[in-house]
């Protein structure tokens, strides 16, 4: 059994934002961090890699460097946790105990939940920009595409970065129509949630530039199936439980998502398998000496890195603060932002917190980037 007084599950945007700031904030602390990845991956450049703008290479790093100094990093991943015991085992049966534990492990994304998705993703049309590999070929799609019909699906429910497909949608009509080939496309968003966004001002910009851009746009219908030989998608609506069949030349699909089983079934979890942290404190429940951050915790906002990296300023604060027996008196407020490129130079920039209204100062219009990235004239390879 080896010991560390912090023990970090993750290294992922959360997990590195709070290692980074505790060996600042509390030098000579032993400090672990547990993450099996060798290459950390860029998640939100997958979206550019997906619309050809940046090169799959520059969406992965590796991690060695990343780690900061001062923090020891173990290569495995937790199999199981024992928040009562105060340890964790890990894949290669290390038992590991710790004084305090933050627990930053992402998503898990079901591919399988779509019958037909984890065969045919990468083939016959039907891309993700969810995986690095996959946002790849997605780029390989668009800029061969002709003509017909282009699906782009939202599931319902939590998704990381949730406007990912339809930020898809706007950038291929962009691309469509630089190539001649959009006046030949019908395009569709098909989401299994009620709505383009969930903050009112911000919805109501989003259902102006899907009307602008001629895209269909169709809610609360989910897709269930893909049927890769004969090219067809199967949907039920999300009320009425009806289902019905689309015939596709291109299918964009964000796979549903879920927090991770081994975390959804330990007694860190909420009834939804996600990390039941204080909304304010980021501090457990339950185990007051664990800690939850990130895309893994039951927070009500929308997740995403910038949630993640104003989350980590509190964590540690009240983490420190725990250690040396002082009230936590720092409180996360929801922030969380959301850059939505509605084109190749334009964004939406939708920041809120728990109050579900823009942050104050914000502004809700589309930008214009003074320099906006072009999709490029030749394959990026
Ligand atoms: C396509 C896409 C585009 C996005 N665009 C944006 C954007 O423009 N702006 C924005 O703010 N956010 C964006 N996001 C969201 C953002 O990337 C995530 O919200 C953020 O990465 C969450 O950080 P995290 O540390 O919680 O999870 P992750 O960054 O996913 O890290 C989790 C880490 O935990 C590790 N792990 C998993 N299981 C275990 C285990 N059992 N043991 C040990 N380690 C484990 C994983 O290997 C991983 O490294 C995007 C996401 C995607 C997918």
């Amino acid at each position: 059994m080896t010991h560390h007084q912090v023990l970090i599950v993750g290294c992922g945007t959360a997990g590195l934002a709070v290692a980074k700031r505790l060996v600042r904030e509390s030098p000579g602390l032993d400090v672990a961090i547990i993450e099996p990845a060798e290459t950390q991956e860029i998640q939100r450049l997958w979206t550019m890699v997906g619309s050809g703008v940046v090169r799959p290479e520059h969406a992965q790093r590796d991690r060695a460097p990343t780690i900061p100094d001062g923090v020891i990093w173990i290569h495995d991943s937790v199999k199981t946790l024992n928040p009562g015991g105060n340890s964790v085992v890990t894949a290669s049966g290390e038992n590991i105990s710790y004084d305090y534990l933050v627990a930053a492990p992402g998503v898990q994304t079901n591919w399988n939940e779509v019958a037909g998705l984890r065969d045919s993703v990468g083939k016959n049309g039907v891309c993700s920009i969810y995986s690095h590999e996959t946002a790849t070929a997605t780029w390989e799609v668009i800029r061969n595409f002709q003509q017909g019909v282009a699906l782009f699906t939202q599931p319902a429910g939590m998704l990381k970065c949730m406007t990912c497909s339809q930020q898809m949608c706007y950038l291929a009509d962009e691309e469509f129509r630089r190539r001649g080939v959009r006046d030949q496309t019908r395009m569709i968003f098909i989401s299994g949630e009620s709505q383009l966004f969930p903050i009112q001002q911000y919805c109501g910009l989003l259902e102006k530039v899907m009307v602008e851009k001629g895209i269909e746009a169709h809610f609360r219908t989910e897709l269930i199936e893909i049927r890769p030989e004969t090219k067809e998608a199967v949907f039920r609506n999300v009320d009425s439980g009806e289902v019905s069949t689309l015939r596709f030349d291109m299918l964009h699909v964000p796979p549903p998502m879920g927090p991770l089983d081994i975390f959804a079934n330990s007694l860190l979890a909420d009834q939804n398998g996600w990390i039941d942290v204080d909304r304010h404190t980021l501090q457990h429940v339950r185990f007051p000496n664990v800690f939850g951050i990130g895309d893994a915790a039951n927070l009500p906002t929308i997740r995403s890195e910038a949630a993640s990296e104003h989350q980590a300023p509190v964590l540690v604060s009240n983490l420190v603060a725990l250690m040396e027996r002082r009230p936590l008196t720092a409180k996360y407020d929801g922030f969380t932002g959301r850059p939505i490129v509605t084109g190749y130079g334009q964004l939406l920039r939708a920041d809120f917190d728990y109050g579900k209204l823009p942050c104050a100062g914000s502004v809700v219009e589309l930008r214009n980037l003074t320099q906006p990235p072009k999709p490029p004239e030749k394959p990026a390879d």
